[in-house]
């Protein structure tokens, strides 16, 4: 008898550009949400972007209430929670950058409700996709966003930084896929050709369009937001991250626990690829040129990372994830190769 079955879920509706957050109101109505509305936010982004959203989904008939976070903690998701317990909440919505979203994320998927990210900057590709990372961990599940705003306006005022980081994140996928494919061969691990062509062009994007990616540049998150959004989409084809994490987010989980708060999560992957390409006889010099041209990091001392970090977290990565099967296979490298492999590639 056939047996097989799968399950996607997806963001029903996405708003992208120009001043969008006016139309949040308009999401959350178009999409069926009722009940009261929970704003997840921080400090700063509630100034930039969490009381707004108050304001226009109260004068939109919503009764909206804000809660002010932290970091990505364990604790500051059951704060969430008991507060969406309180007042009854509906839905919640995150407001900010990653670990906002990510605290919203978790929360909704404890609660059962929906939930819409409002990303205030452009980091990662969190803001679209179902896996949330709690500090110090490896990814963990969440639930898709029902809704993505992504206003352009309030995302090109964030430190350019974060958007550079957002684009190697990206690129970073360009292992990730080859990494996949290996798993596939070699364990017969499950394979998406959409999932990983999706991916896979979402890092070609930003590649081809490095040259247009500048600081202070509303034009720069739009060709970004785009891409970092289908990279999202990719893992909810897949199921899983598999598409867009292979070796070079081990290396960058590694770096985590070595190095803590040093350098943001993408940076770290664009790093990681760069390496990780050189062991698939890839073009890594390609992945190198692009990180540069956007203004992201290719190397220990633009991470502010010790080398021997570098060389630390590349022997520690094959060990984060046993379940996820990469070019570093079993036994990982060794300190000498990784040595060899960070100086090849001008890392350190
Ligand atoms: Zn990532």
């Amino acid at each position: 008898m056939f047996q097989k079955a799968k399950t996607m879920v997806f963001p029903r509706q996405v708003f992208a550009g120009h001043r969008v957050i006016e139309r949040t109101g308009e999401m959350c109505k178009y999409l069926g949400l009722n009940g009261n509305a929970l704003i997840v936010t921080g400090s700063r982004t509630k100034k930039i972007a969490g009381k707004k959203v108050e304001e226009i989904l109260n004068d939109d008939g919503y009764n909206a209430h804000l809660v002010e976070i932290g970091a990505a903690t364990n604790e500051n998701v059951e704060k969430v929670k008991k507060i969406a317990e309180e007042i009854k909440a509906g839905f919640l919505l995150g407001v900010g950058g990653g670990s906002k979203i990510d605290v919203a994320k978790l929360c909704a998927k404890e609660i059962k409700k929906p939930f819409i990210s409002i990303p205030t900057s452009a980091s990662h590709d969190g803001v679209a996709s179902p896996k949330a990372s709690i500090k110090g961990g490896v990814s963990v599940d969440g639930v898709v966003p029902l809704g993505i705003v992504a206003d352009t306006e309030i995302i090109v005022k964030a430190p350019y930084r974060m958007l550079a980081s957002g684009c190697a994140d990206v690129i970073s996928n360009l292992t990730a896929v080859k990494d996949w494919a290996l798993a596939h061969k070699l364990r017969n691990e499950s394979f998406s050709t959409s999932a990983s062509t999706l991916s896979e062009m979402s890092a070609r994007v930003i590649m081809e369009n490095a040259d247009r990616i500048k600081p202070g540049l509303e034009e720069s998150v739009w060709i970004v937001i785009k891409p970092l959004i289908e990279s999202g989409a990719s893992m909810c084809i897949a199921g899983s991250s598999r598409p867009t994490s292979g070796s070079e987010h081990l290396f960058s989980h590694a770096l985590d626990r070595i190095a803590p708060i040093k350098a943001l999560h993408g940076e770290q992957c664009g790093v990681g690829t760069i390496m990780m390409m050189h062991l698939h006889h890839g073009d890594w010099e390609e992945i190198r040129y692009a990180l540069k041209k956007i203004g992201a990091p290719v190397n220990a001392s633009q991470l502010g990372i010790k080398k021997e970090d570098v060389v630390k977290a590349l022997v520690m990565a094959n060990k984060i994830r046993k379940d996820r099967y990469t070019i570093l296979g079993d036994n990982g490298l060794s300190a000498d190769a990784a040595e060899k492999l960070a100086k090849i590639t001008e890392v350190i």
